[in-house]
């Protein structure tokens, strides 16, 4: 089942061309970024202490989610919304 995609619409200029990408909180270092500052060619590496991460890494939690606008490159927090708790 899948759940409607979240309609989010950049809060500077109001496109809908919006790329989202989890945020990852890495508890070894506490780094918190998005989802791409942990990608390198060769698999996933913390960019702040440089340690590598497994898939489903356990010292590695998804915290929430941010969007970056295609159009302007605003980046910002996608809004939680509480219809996804139902
Ligand atoms: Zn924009
Ligand atoms: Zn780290």
């Amino acid at each position: 089942m899948q759940p409607d995609p979240i309609r989010i619409v950049c809060p500077a200029c109001g496109s809908s061309e919006i790329e989202t990408a989890p945020i990852v909180h890495h508890l070894i270092c506490a780094y918190v970024g998005p989802s791409y500052d942990f990608e390198t060619t060769g698999g996933h590496r913390c960019p702040k202490c440089l340690r590598a991460l497994r898939n489903h890494d356990r010292a590695a939690e998804i915290v929430g989610e941010s969007a970056r606008c295609r159009l302007c490159e605003t980046e910002f927090i996608v809004p939680h919304d509480p219809a996804q708790d139902a």
